[in-house]
């Protein structure tokens, strides 16, 4: 028998040839709480407009997003980190568009690393899709893109995320103490 309902999947929405899931499952809400979703370049004007449309992208992203070091890579038995931006935490360290009822305040448009991944996914599917959306923050830091210019700003602010190695690991430890 499952252990949670499945996810369903938004063909209303999608991003490298790939449907958005859907899930609030306790698992997946997890990850809200602990290790939110980072940012692919498309999300970054798409989030800006769905919330505020009139304000200038810089000062939006100072309050709502923060500079993670982001995810490790290998690459030619290299291994290196592609910076991203992720959604701003809470005091208590969630998700700022995580809501008081446990839902995504910003769904529609929530960022690539939230919509397109769910806990029930195997890990070869979310390694091809992360691997899609790592790509492409990949060569918006290589064109100097909006994306990387915003990260400079936030890290030169101090506004950073934990690595998210730290963050699965008190994601981890609050999932199971023992
Ligand atoms: S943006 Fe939405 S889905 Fe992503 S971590 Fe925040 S609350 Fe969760």
């Amino acid at each position: 028998m499952a252990k949670h309902p499945l996810p369903t999947i938004d063909p209303g929405r999608s991003e490298f040839g790939l449907a958005r899931t859907v899930c609030d499952c306790t698992d997946c809400v997890l990850n809200c709480r602990f290790l939110p979703g980072y940012l692919v370049p498309a999300d970054l004007s798409r989030i800006g407009e769905h919330l505020a449309p009139d304000e200038d992208l810089l000062a939006w992203s100072r309050e709502h997003l923060l500079a993670s070091p982001g995810a490790q890579v290998m690459r030619d038995d290299r291994v290196f980190r592609i910076r991203t931006l992720v959604p701003a935490r809470r005091e208590d360290g969630a998700c700022r568009f995580l809501t008081a009822a446990d839902r995504c305040a910003i769904h529609p448009v929530a960022p690539f690393g939230c919509a397109f991944f769910d806990t029930h996914q195997t890990r070869e599917d979310s390694d091809a899709r992360s691997k899609l959306g790592l790509q492409a923050v990949l060569e918006a830091w290589q064109s100097g893109d909006t994306y990387a210019q915003v990260w400079a700003m936030l890290a030169e602010a101090g506004r950073v995320a934990p690595p998210p190695e730290v963050c699965r690991a008190q994601m981890r430890w609050a999932d199971d103490p023992s």
